[in-house]
């Protein structure tokens, strides 16, 4: 993704810019509209990151003492993150610790799991998901018209 195609989606939770693909922001607009018709609050955790900021992460968790298999167990490798793609996002809601498993019983996720697909955005990282990657409800991502499979 070309940092020059982005376009905001607006503050995160942590009042950060956060910034899509052009047809993720437009769909990710149009969903949380739709969610806030049903009075479900949908919040930006983050979205887009760049290699550079994923790398940081990977950094700053080495200096706190975890081993490089503990970190990939939960974050992607810098390059291989499907936030650099600038179509997925991580969502909260209020009153749910972010990033956490609990997000699975917020109203907003099982809005999520009934709506979602609408506005072409679907789980990346279900529940013993074949990329053995650790389970993310929080985390979805939007696939342009016409390149929905079931995997990324
Ligand atoms: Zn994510």
């Amino acid at each position: 993704m070309e940092e020059n195609d982005l376009v905001s989606i607006g503050p995160d939770i942590y009042e950060r810019d956060q910034r899509m693909a052009p047809g993720a922001a437009n769909a990710w607009r149009l969903m949380v509209a739709a969610a806030a018709g049903d009075d479900i609050p949908l919040q930006a955790v983050s979205a887009y990151r760049s290699v550079d900021y994923q790398a940081g992460i990977v950094r700053r968790k080495l200096e706190k003492g975890a081993s490089i298999n503990e970190i990939l167990q939960v974050s992607a490798a810098p390059g291989y993150s499907e936030h650099h793609t600038g179509r997925a996002i991580d969502i909260t809601t209020p009153g749910f610790a972010v990033l956490e498993e609990e997000f699975e019983t917020s109203a907003a996720f099982r809005w999520l799991n009934l709506h979602a697909a609408d506005f072409g955005f679907s789980l990346s990282f279900p529940r013993g998901n074949p990329h053995g990657v650790a389970y993310e409800p929080w985390h979805w991502a939007w696939k342009a018209p016409g390149n929905r499979g079931p995997s990324s």
